[in-house]
C-alpha cells in the first residue's frame, strides 16, 4: 500500500482554465452545492466531534461573500466547488452569523493529524493561499496595492505603469534521513521542537542549488557528515507557512556526527532498537505523525533504506 503524506494529494480538480472565467466563478460561488472554506488569521474552521472535520459554510448563508477581499476558488471535489475565504478582518469569527455555532478556528498543526487526509489537504491548500494573499497586498516591484485575479490564483499590481503579476510561492526545503547503510540513522533536535522530540535533518533550498546540492550542503553544515547515494522518497506540502518538503534518504560516507550548535541542541546516531523502544514522551519521541519526517523514519524502520 502506498501511503500518502498528510496534506498531500488534495483530490480537488484545480481545472486551472476555469480561473480566468469570472462569470463561471461568480455563478459557482453562489451555487447551493458550493461550500466556503473559511480561514481566520491562519487558522482553519473545524467541527469538533468523535472525529474532527473541516468546517465549511453554505454560500446561501453568506450573501456578501463576493465582497470579501480574499476569495479563492480551490476547485471541484465530488459534486461541489470549494472556495477559500479569509475572515481575518473579523475580531470574533465564531460569532459571525454565517459560521456554524459549534465550529472553532484551530491551527491546522494541532488538528491535522486527526483529520481525514482529504479534508486536511483542503484545509492546507486554503491556509496556504490565504496566507500568500495576506503577505502580497502590495507590489514587490513598485509598492502599489495589488488586487486578486484569476479566481485568487494571482495578484496584479494596480499601477497602470507597472501591472506586474504575482503568483503564489512555495519554498522548497529538503528533509533527509541519513542512514549508515545498516542499522542506524542520524536524528537531532532544535530548541523549537516539542520536549523530547528528535527528527531527521532539514533545510531550505538556496538559489543556484539542485535538491541534491542542498542535501549535501545541509547535512555537512548541520552535522559535518558527508553523504552519498541520495535517493528521493516523497514530498509534502507544508503550508506553515509556505514550504514544500522534499524528502530523501542519503547514506553517510563519514560517520563522525558533529552538530552545529547554532542550529541544533544535539544530534547523534540512533539504532533501530532505540527508535522502536521510543517511549514517546518528554524523554524521547519521534517526529509528529502528520510530518514527512515521521514517514521517512517509519518507512526506514519498516523497510530499511531500500
Ligand atoms: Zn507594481
Amino acid at each position: 500500500m502506498v501511503l500518502r503524506n498528510f496534506y498531500a494529494g488534495a483530490a480537488v480538480d484545480r481545472a486551472a482554465h476555469r480561473r480566468r472565467d469570472a462569470n463561471w466563478l461568480r455563478a459557482r460561488l453562489f451555487h447551493p452545492a458550493t461550500r466556503l472554506v473559511p480561514v481566520w488569521r491562519n487558522q482553519n474552521l473545524v467541527m469538533p466531534g468523535t472525529e474532527v472535520t473541516l468546517g465549511t459554510i453554505d454560500p446561501r448563508d453568506f450573501p456578501d461573500a463576493a465582497d470579501l477581499p480574499v476569495v479563492v476558488w480551490l476547485g471541484t471535489y465530488g459534486n461541489r466547488d470549494y472556495f477559500a475565504i479569509d475572515l481575518s478582518h473579523v475580531d470574533e469569527p465564531t460569532s459571525h452569523p454565517a459560521v456554524p455555532d459549534t465550529g472553532r478556528f484551530e491551527d491546522l498543526r494541532r488538528v491535522g493529524p486527526v483529520m481525514r487526509h482529504d479534508q486536511g489537504a483542503l484545509a492546507a491548500y486554503a491556509r496556504g493561499l490565504t496566507y500568500w494573499h495576506e503577505r502580497h497586498r502590495f507590489c514587490g516591484v513598485c509598492g502599489s496595492p495589488t488586487r486578486s485575479d484569476s479566481g485568487g490564483h494571482s495578484r496584479t499590481c494596480t499601477s497602470p505603469t507597472c501591472g506586474a503579476q504575482h503568483f503564489p510561492r512555495t519554498d522548497p526545503a529538503v528533509i533527509v534521513l541519513v542512514h549508515d547503510g545498516g542499522d542506524r540513522i542520524v536524528l537531532g533536535r532544535t530548541g523549537r521542537f516539542l520536549p523530547g522530540m528528535y527528527s531527521v535533518l532539514a533545510g531550505f533550498v538556496e538559489p543556484g542549488e539542485s535538491l541534491e546540492d542542498t542535501v549535501r550542503r545541509e547535512i555537512a553544515e548541520e552535522v559535518s557528515v558527508q553523504v552519498t547515494d541520495i535517493q528521493y522518497h516523497s514530498s509534502q506540502p507544508w503550508p506553515f507557512p509556505s514550504s514544500l518538503m522534499v524528502g530523501f534518504f542519503a547514506r553517510a560516507a563519514t560517520f563522525d556526527v558533529q552538530p552545529d550548535l547554532d542550529e541544533l541542541e544535539v544530534a547523534r546516531w540512533y539504532s533501530r532498537d532505540e527508535l522502536l523502544a521510543s517511549p514517546e514522551d518528554e524523554t524521547f519521541r519521534l517526529p509528529r505523525r502528520d510530518s514527512i519526517a515521521r514517514r521517512l523514519v517509519d518507512d526506514w524502520l519498516r523497510d530499511g533504506a531500500g
